[in-house]
């Protein structure tokens, strides 16, 4: 036997007891005569003590052990002096008898402590060392635990959990496929699936009226800091239902997930806006409610006074940052500085001191009544700094969001450990696209249009069908969008006319999605569904921005898998076999 108890659970219940325990040298401390070692496995830290009294052959191991050498140590378990209340295991010590040996390691390329000196990089080529330090064991714990309660809720609400396949054609996502050449098809490519959308789909018409799937998606995209080529997904499908039944049975996941996983209780429904809410009063679709802070639009009241940037400008909004109205001329100059920066492309920052009187960059232009008004439609409060920005539509929203986002970080309203969940709903269907003059489907080709707008729908007016809302719904978590999904279109007649909307043949149509088409005519049953990001979900309960530490074996940012060093070029004989010709002198943009 290796091991009588983990380094993780030895108190002091067991005193006087001997152990055998294996694990990994942490570190080694040579007081005088004594010395500890700090013994870790994957449950924790035991402190072990080899002292004066030691043979001198205990003594030499000991002086040998290196960091990270794997030992089994035999030992008595004995109430420590300096007690560390820190540690499950700090108020005893394995006064020792033996330390065998298993393996010698070589020295570390950083150290395996919670606070590391590896860079990222560095950490990545050696996953198998940073994934013994704590932070990342308890990441793959909460992912783990994540994932056991996930099929705990779904097997009691029925749902089965069925594999669809890896190897697949082309689904319509948007994103870019993975492609994989066929050897026995030569010239053929399977396609890796960015989602199992119309397998789920296609479940339901098989009559399996609740699936879900814990799977692997990948998406060839050019990566931003928190994508990564393969990701997890909890993807889900129901038939006979609507979006109600969908929402309340995934708000029941939600809750049970923050319950088992993090002991949150929610009392009542999350709350739920629309798209145009969320636009409106935040910038952007995935609101972080945790602080309220809403944009206030004045691009009535603020235009056609003579002020260049105002009048000139397409939307003008602003946010109340409360307690800043005594920001230094420096502190103003910063902020402005940071709004300019070509990630957030403001053209200028203007704003209103709401202290005894107000205080403006444009008092020029404004009287203090015009600036009164301002600030009674944003509801500033006095003390409050506001800050408005100009230009055009779009661009001016999703910037006053980044401020938001910026002003609430920096005035710690976006709380680590609190967590507002919330659902948006009612997403355009269409998205119109300017260079190619047609529109796109926001969510995909499946999801329908909001039952009460059908006419709208089959209108052929540009004008009405960017009306058309989708009957589609995002679940979003202090910001971060954790999921989204849709009731989706079941009558073939409708999906025709998406189709066409698309701009699609109906030829084109039958080659691309002939199958789903096919299926949808044996009846296809009423049906919707949703899927969340598995590994980002797992990153927002972990209070982290980051999903690759919550994924064991990550890319780095150019899509690089840096421990096994991949991707990397294969021999011409295996090209040969998949009939594929690389042509190096020709580079394809
Ligand atoms: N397949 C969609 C996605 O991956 C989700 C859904 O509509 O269920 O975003």
């Amino acid at each position: 036997m290796y091991r009588t108890h983990t380094c993780g659970e030895l108190t002091l219940n067991e005193a006087g007891k001997a152990v055998t325990l294996a694990g990994w040298v942490q570190r080694v401390r040579n007081l005088g005569g004594m010395t500890f070692v700090d013994l870790r496995d994957r449950y924790g830290i035991t402190q072990l003590l080899i002292d004066e009294k030691a043979s001198s052959e205990l003594k030499a191991e000991t002086a040998a052990l290196g960091r990270e050498f794997v030992v089994q140590v035999v030992g008595r378990v004995v109430e420590r002096a300096a007690k560390n209340p820190k540690l499950p295991t700090g108020e005893i010590e394995i006064s020792v008898n033996k330390i065998k040996v298993l393996n010698a390691a070589e020295l570390p390329p950083f150290t395996i402590e919670d606070e590391t000196d590896g860079g990222d990089e560095l950490r990545m080529k050696f996953r198998y060392l940073d994934l013994r330090r704590n932070p990342l064991r308890k990441a793959m714990e909460l992912r783990h635990k994540m994932a056991y309660e996930v099929r705990t809720y779904m097997n009691n609400e029925k749902f089965l959990e069925i594999e669809t396949p890896y190897l697949i054609k082309s689904t319509p996502e948007g994103a870019r496929d993975f492609i994989v050449p066929s050897r026995i098809n030569a010239g053929q490519f399977y396609a890796l699936p960015q989602s199992p959308q119309t397998f789920k789909q296609i479940l339901m018409v098989g009559g399996y009226d609740r699936y879900f799937q814990i799977v692997r998606c990948f998406r060839d995209e050019d990566l931003r800091a928190d994508r990564q080529p393969e990701f997890t997904q909890i993807d889900c499908e129901m038939a006979f239902v609507e979006r109600e039944d969908v929402l309340q049975t995934f708000e029941g996941l939600a809750k049970h997930l923050f319950d088992a996983v993090l002991g949150v209780k929610f009392e009542g429904d999350f709350p739920r806006i629309t798209y145009a809410e969320a636009m409106k009063y935040y910038g952007c679709d995935k609101p972080d409610i945790r602080f309220d802070m809403r944009i206030g639009e004045l691009t009535e009241a603020a235009k056609g006074k003579g002020f260049g940037l105002f009048d000139s400008a397409e939307y003008i909004g602003a946010i109340s940052a409360p307690n800043c109205s005594e920001y230094t001329r420096k502190q103003l100059d910063e902020l402005s500085e940071w709004v300019k920066r070509p990630q957030i492309g403001a053209k200028a920052l203007v704003y209103i001191k709401v202290g005894d009187e107000l205080k403006s960059s444009v008092d020029k232009f404004y009287s203090v009544a015009e600036l009164q008004n301002f600030v009674e439609i944003t509801g500033a409060k006095k003390g409050d700094l506001l800050l408005i920005l100009a230009g055009a539509k779009k661009q001016t929203l999703s910037a006053l969001s980044a401020l938001r986002l910026e002003m609430g970080a920096r005035l710690n309203l976006r709380t680590e450990g609190v967590f507002k969940p919330l659902w948006v709903v009612d997403f355009p269907l269409f998205e119109y696209d300017e260079p190619t003059q047609r529109f796109y489907a926001m969510h995909h080709p499946f999801t329908s249009p909001n039952p009460d707008q059908i006419d709208l729908f089959y209108s052929s007016r540009k004008e009405d069908l960017e009306q058309v809302c989708a009957n589609a719904y995002d679940f979003v978590i202090n910001g971060v969008e954790i999921g989204g999904g849709s009731i989706r279109i079941h009558d073939s007649k409708q999906q025709r006319r998406m189709f066409e909307i698309l701009g699609f043949t109906p030829e084109a149509a039958e080659e691309q999605f002939g199958f789903i088409i096919n299926a949808f005519r044996y009846g296809a049953p009423p049906h919707g569904g949703i899927a969340f990001g598995f590994d980002r979900w797992c990153a927002t309960f972990g209070g982290s921005e980051s999903i690759r530490d919550y994924i064991a074996f990550p890319k780095n940012n150019a899509g690089r898998d840096v421990m096994i060093d991949s991707p990397a070029p294969v021999g011409e004989e295996q090209l040969r076999e998949l009939s594929i010709k690389i042509n190096k002198e020709e580079k394809i943009d």
